[in-house]
């Protein structure tokens, strides 16, 4: 792609993005909206050599004690060997545990826990019992639809709470007594203002994604839902960072928690990155449209910054002849989940994204991850590229940046 990037070799040797080499600038945070990243921060030529280190895991799905109906869903899902994550958190999720999950999306780190609370929750009459809370509508999506694969022949049964989708339905589906609820918090938290939702019988809770709830603003609402579950409930906590708030939280909520790390620095030195620069976003469309009309583009990523601009660039490239879709907070639930339908069967080459909307999907295959806008801060921008080179795949990312002077 070499027409495209500016060079990428600064000073004649290969840049890597590696997290150890970067100090912001004084005076500055690399924290929040209008953070100043580096551009060399965006650039790894040295991409991981091809053997990729292949987890042996200590045991396989047989060694659990699950029900035969349960193993046969496994099967049937094509899982044969436990990721890290359910090789290391399950033994403990079965014994009752408090675990912290270190673990980025795409390890595997639902079935981690779902597949243990599953197995209690068979034979079990008290409802509901499980509360799942997740930062996105899409990710409690991902882990329903998981749920529900696991579920078959089990007379176990989810209601999904998100916002932006219709409430009174919801409210049918509590009133049904599900023995498991997926939810966002801010929707959660207004059924239980309406009195609709009551947590007295929860007796595993699952924060999903711990650390992207807290960036995006729930610590109240979460601090409210968990305080009105029992205080003997297992909690189980997943996020991909620890940071010190995370820490706080942590203490807050677990009781002597196993911690399990299976999250490795891999997933960025994973994939190629390179900057592509371009002064105005004229520019950068031009340069985006020449790139995405290569063969090798063949499912793109792109990422902007606001609701409207990706809207704007979605509906531009599809002006322009490429199939795209956009999604982002101002679709409804049922136009984010069509759009993401499209993009994953490869009937759409390109989605635009906004951060937010884009957190936690599972989408396979994703083949570049272009920042048509920059991202706030380096960890957004390491999990935006996470969402190629997934597994032993390699992917490519590309950020455009404003020239040198
Ligand atoms: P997650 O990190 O839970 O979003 O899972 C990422 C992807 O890996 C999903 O498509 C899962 O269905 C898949 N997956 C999870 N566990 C396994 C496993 N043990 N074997 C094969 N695929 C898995």
């Amino acid at each position: 792609m070499p027409n495209y990037h500016s060079g990428g070799h600064r000073n004649g040797r290969p840049q890597r993005a590696g997290v150890r080499s970067f100090s912001p600038k004084p005076g500055r945070s690399n924290k929040g909206r209008g953070a100043y990243i580096h551009p060399s921060k965006f650039i790894n030529k040295a991409v991981a050599p091809a053997e990729e280190v292949i987890y042996q895991a200590s045991h396989t799905f047989s060694d659990f004690a699950f029900s035969p109906t349960l193993k046969h869903n496994i099967e049937n899902k094509g899982y044969v060997t436990p990721s890290a994550i359910q090789d290391q958190a399950m033994p403990y999720i079965i014994d009752g545990k408090d675990v912290i999950g270190l673990a980025n999306t795409g390890t595997g780190k639902t079935a981690a826990f779902l597949l243990p609370i599953m197995e209690r929750l068979t034979g079990i009459t008290v409802k509901p019992t499980v509360l799942i809370m997740a930062p996105t509508r899409e990710l409690a999506q991902q882990i329903n639809e998981e749920f529900r694969d696991f579920a078959v022949g089990l007379s176990l049964f989810s209601a999904i709470c998100v916002g932006g989708a219709n409430i009174d339905r919801q409210i049918r589906d509590l009133r049904r007594r599900p023995n498991v609820i997926i939810g966002t918090p801010g929707r959660l938290k207004d059924l239980m203002k309406r009195g609709e939702l009551k947590l007295r019988d929860i007796s595993v809770l699952v924060l999903d994604e711990a650390d992207r709830m807290l960036d995006m603003g729930f610590i109240n609402d979460i601090r409210m839902i968990v305080g009105a579950t029992p205080a003997d409930r297992q909690t189980l906590f997943f996020s991909a960072t620890i940071t010190p708030s995370i820490r706080l939280l942590v203490q807050e909520f677990l009781k002597d928690p196993v911690e399990i790390q299976t999250r490795t620095a891999e997933t960025s030195e994973h994939v190629e990155q390179d900057v592509i620069e371009a002064s105005s976003k004229e520019e950068k469309l031009e340069k985006l449209t020449k790139m995405l009309s290569e063969e090798e583009f063949s499912k793109v990523l792109v990422f902007g910054e606001t609701k409207y601009g990706v809207q704007r660039l979605s509906d531009q490239l599809e002006k322009s002849g490429f199939k795209s879709v956009a999604i982002h907070g101002n679709k409804s639930q049922s136009q984010r989940q069509r759009a993401l339908k499209s993009f994953k069967q490869n009937e759409a080459q390109i989605m635009v994204a906004t951060d937010v909307a884009a957190r936690g999907l599972d989408i396979p295959n994703v083949s570049h991850v272009i920042n048509f806008d920059q991202p706030a801060t380096y960890e957004d921008y390491i999990h935006r590229i996470g969402r190629t080179g997934r597994g032993s795949a390699s992917g490519k990312a590309y950020t455009f940046v404003a020239p040198r002077r």
